[in-house]
């Protein structure tokens, strides 16, 4: 199904069983199609309307018509010229060619389409979504979006457009706001393993990479207990992309040749502290609003230079993106004063003095700061 079309009142002859047509009979729905639905064994009974229109009869599916099966070319071209658009998903080799045929000769376009999965046990996919901008998700994130019966995403992972990546798919918003989880986790693992064993093709579309703080591991293995097939698909992570929206490249040739990835959730311990500050590369720190001011009094503390640049990019890749830059021994009051909130990716180290630019708000809070200092 390509999305750009618009599929308004077009009637479109899905062929294939309800099972494995099920997702593509969903999309064209959604799009605002008139569905008509064939399949090759055991159809409804049925006929076609003296004016060539496929005669609408016991719905299979809700919503979708189902003309008898065509049972000679004659009747197949009677079908086919009165539909816009036909879209094989499962068939024999001999029916096709028959269809392949008869769109010719009737200018139908035909479209070849990927049978959903019949097996009695679905499959879980592991999304990553990245950092919220369309264009980074991947190629096989949207093929996984696009195959999917059901969608279980939360508040990081890009939602905007989700209708038209899962078209037709159901949609469960299992997000936490911080601080406050909408759905357990344990809870929203025993969803998805219960929709993949009820047969259904289940992504979990989430923030960044799974695997980055994403608890992805933890729902590989709720999966695997549970007997069910899961795959991962990697996402583009803050933890670099977010930076990049700053112009702050993580590692730069004589800069910085390593960057740590740390979690802010809890506090970082004065030993973690300490070797990092020993390491001497980039730090980068999620979810790492809340103990801001414990990290970098701890850091300066510990023997950091009081003047390493420090970011914190705010919302990256959406419209009110906000960078805040300072040193470490000015970013704590300069983020106050901000009013600085999650979700952010706190940078510190010398490639902050790289960002290729800062926005108005980083450069007046970056005068105040002077004059704070001063
Ligand atoms: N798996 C995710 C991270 C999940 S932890 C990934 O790989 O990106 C959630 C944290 O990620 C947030 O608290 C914030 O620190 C960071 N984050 C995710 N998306 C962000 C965005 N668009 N802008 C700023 N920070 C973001």
């Amino acid at each position: 199904m390509a999305l750009g079309l618009d599929y308004t009142g077009k009637r479109v002859l899905v062929v294939g069983s309800a099972r494995t047509a099920r997702r593509v009979l969903a999309r064209y729905l959604a799009a605002g199609a008139t569905v008509y639905q064939l399949a090759e064994a055991g159809t409804t009974a049925g006929a076609i309307g003296t004016t060539g229109t496929a005669a609408p009869v016991a719905p299979a599916v809700p919503g979708v018509l189902t003309p008898a099966f065509p049972r000679s070319i004659g009747a197949w071209d009677a079908l086919i010229a009165a539909v816009d658009l036909v879209a094989v998903v499962e068939t024999s080799p001999h029916t096709d060619a028959v269809i392949a045929a008869a769109c010719a000769r009737h200018r139908t376009w035909l479209s070849r389409e990927t049978a959903a999965s019949t097996s009695p046990v679905g499959s879980v996919t592991l999304v990553g979504g990245g950092p919220g901008l369309e264009k980074l998700l991947t190629v096989g994130a949207m093929a996984a979006l696009n195959a999917a019966d059901i969608v279980y995403y939360d508040r990081l992972g890009p939602t905007d457009r989700l209708d038209d990546w899962a078209p037709g798919a159901e949609h469960v918003d299992v997000g936490k706001a911080p601080g406050h989880h909408a759905i357990p986790q344990r809870d929203a693992e025993r969803m998805m393993v219960t929709s993949a064993l009820g047969g259904l093709t289940v992504v979990r579309l989430k923030g960044g990479d799974p695997f980055v703080f994403g608890r992805g591991g933890e729902e590989v293995l709720a999966c695997r207990a549970a007997g069910v097939p899961v795959t991962v698909i990697s996402g583009v992570t803050s933890a670099i992309a977010v930076p990049a929206a700053a112009g702050i490249p993580v590692t730069h040739r004589e800069v910085s040749h390593l960057f740590t990835v740390v979690s802010g959730h809890a506090p970082i311990s004065d030993t973690e502290l300490t070797h990092l500050i020993g390491l001497g590369g980039t730090i980068v720190v999620l979810m790492g609003i809340g103990t801001l001011q414990q990290m970098v009094a701890g850091l300066a503390r510990l023997g950091m230079r009081t003047d390493m640049p420090v970011a914190i990019v705010e919302r990256g890749f959406a419209h009110d993106q906000r960078t805040t830059l300072g040193r470490l021994d000015t970013i704590g009051a300069l983020a106050t004063h901000a009013g600085v909130r999650s979700p952010a990716v706190v940078v510190i180290g010398e490639v902050v003095a790289l960002a290729a630019h800062g926005d108005d708000d980083a450069a007046q809070l970056l005068r105040e700061a002077a004059e704070l200092a001063t």
